[in-house]
C-alpha cells in the first residue's frame, strides 16, 4: 500500500496509523534517503504509542529505549543503524538490548543487520519512504 504525505504532520499520522496496528514482538525496518522522513513517522508512531518524552535521534549509541506506563507495550526502541557498517565487530547481544518479545522496534537503516533482527523479531514490517520533492514524500508499507 503506497501513502502520499505533504507535510511532516502528515507523515506523523501515517506513523500513528501504522502504530495502532502493531504488537510486541514487531520490528519495523525503515528504509530511505537521508530527509526522506523516517524519524518524522517514528516519532508519531511512538507518541501514538504512549510515550511520554519526545523522541530524538540517537546520536552517540545506536538506539534509544522508552518505557511506556499504559499502552499496548511496555517499551518501545528506535535503533539508527546508519553508522554501524558491519555487525562483525560488535557484541552479538547489541541488538538484543533493544528488540525482543516484549518490544516494539523501529529501526532506520536496517540493512546492515536485517537477518539478525528477523531472528530477534516475532513479526517484521517494513515501511519504505521516497523523497517526491519539496514537502512530497511515497510511503509504502510492505
Ligand atoms: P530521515 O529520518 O529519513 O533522515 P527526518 O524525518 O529526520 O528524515 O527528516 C525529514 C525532514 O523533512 C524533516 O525536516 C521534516 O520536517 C521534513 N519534511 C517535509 N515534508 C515532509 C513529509 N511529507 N514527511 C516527512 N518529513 C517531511
Ligand atoms: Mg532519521
Amino acid at each position: 500500500m503506497i501513502h502520499r504525505t505533504g507535510s511532516a504532520q502528515e507523515t506523523e499520522r501515517l506513523g500513528a496509523e501504522l502504530a495502532a496496528e502493531l504488537e510486541p514482538g514487531d520490528v519495523v525496518l525503515l528504509s530511505g534517503d537521508l530527509g526522506a522522513g523516517k524519524t518524522t513517522f517514528v516519532r508519531g508512531a511512538v507518541q501514538a504509542l504512549g510515550a511520554e518524552t519526545a523522541i530524538s535521534s540517537p546520536t552517540f549509541t545506536i538506539g534509544q529505549r522508552y518505557t511506556i506506563s499504559a499502552g499496548p507495550v511496555a517499551e518501545v526502541s528506535h535503533l539508527d543503524l546508519y553508522r554501524l557498517r558491519s555487525l562483525a565487530h560488535e557484541d552479538p547481544d547489541l541488538l538484543a538490548d533493544y528488540v525482543g518479545p516484549d518490544t516494539i522496534a523501529f529501526v532506520e537503516w536496517p540493512e546492515v543487520a536485517e537477518r539478525e533482527l528477523a531472528a530477534l523479531a516475532d513479526r517484521v514490517r517494513r515501511v519504505t519512504f521516497t523523497h517526491r520533492g519539496r514537502d512530497l514524500r511515497e510511503i509504502e508499507f510492505e
